[in-house]
């Protein structure tokens, strides 16, 4: 259980995937929980699960890149849970494809759910953070900040995640607010699923393919990256700002 019980986080991307062990992680860790995702019927059915195990939990739809969208969800979980002071920006998408075939589009939208989203998020967050002179910040990060091919928009914006962190964490430290950065590397959810169907390969093959580059010899799982941020948010992670840790089953540089 948590040292601060009492304390109110939002998820964003709570739907499924990382998003979702994270907020069911927080949860058991006693904090009450915002789920926020562009599913609605996906936060919902997470909260009630939260509920229904004695937790304090909303779901609430919203497009992070929307900034209206952003301060209506933020209000809606500060009235019915409480002031907001841990945020997880775990929203995420990908549009792969080579340059020369990337359009406009794929990039403008992975750097508006990525990089506008959490800076849309995070501006909306901070005022109970500051006020509370307390708060917890997470962004997802990833190994693809490092360069991967056909992801010329992902890397960027999971590039800009980790400047965006150490200056959240230079700016808001006086309030007693953290911001660190995970970085995961390959994790099994739909994400990478659907990257093994562009690449027309089986997911259990790709999975088995990943695991053979990687020191530990295994993918990753959501719940590898929940435990990280459980400890990120805790008290007791006060002194650990502006990082950026590869959950990577190997190091990364
Ligand atoms: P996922 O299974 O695809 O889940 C992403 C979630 O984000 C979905 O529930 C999705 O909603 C939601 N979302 C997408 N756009 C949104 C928007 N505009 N507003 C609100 N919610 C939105 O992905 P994941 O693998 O769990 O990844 C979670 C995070 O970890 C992402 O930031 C990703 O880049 C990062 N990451 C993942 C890996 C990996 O190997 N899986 C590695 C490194 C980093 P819908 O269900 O409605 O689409």
């Amino acid at each position: 259980m948590t040292d601060s019980p009492a304390r109110v986080a939002i998820v964003t991307g709570a739907g499924r995937g990382i998003g979702a062990a994270v907020a069911r992680r927080l949860a058991a860790d006693g904090f009450a929980v915002g789920l926020l995702d562009l599913d609605e019927s996906a936060v919902k059915a997470g909260a009630e699960a939260i509920v229904a195990e004695g937790g304090r939990a909303v779901g609430v739809s919203l497009d992070v890149s929307d900034a209206d969208q952003v301060e209506a969800a933020v209000t809606r979980v500060a009235e019915e849970l409480g002031a907001p002071t841990v945020l997880v920006n775990n929203a995420g998408i990908t549009r792969d494809n080579l340059l020369f075939k990337m359009t406009e589009n794929d990039w403008d939208s992975v750097l508006g759910v990525h990089l506008k989203g959490s800076f849309l998020m995070t501006r909306a967050v901070q005022k109970y953070q500051t006020e509370a002179k307390w708060g917890r910040i997470v962004n997802l990060s990833s190994t693809s900040a490092l360069g991967n091919r056909g992801q010329v928009n992902y890397s960027a914006a999971k590039a800009g995640m980790q400047g965006f962190t150490k200056t959240l964490a230079i700016e808001l430290g006086k309030f007693g607010v953290t911001a660190n950065a995970i970085a995961p590397g390959f994790i099994a959810t739909d994400m990478t699923a659907a990257t093994a169907e562009r690449l027309g390969m089986d997911f259990e093959d790709f999975k088995k393919a990943a695991a053979s580059q990687i020191p530990v010899q295994r993918v990753g799982t959501p719940a590898d990256i929940a435990h990280l941020t459980s400890f990120l948010v805790s008290e007791g992670a006060g002194f650990v700002s502006g990082q950026v840790i590869y959950v990577a089953g190997g190091p990364k540089d």
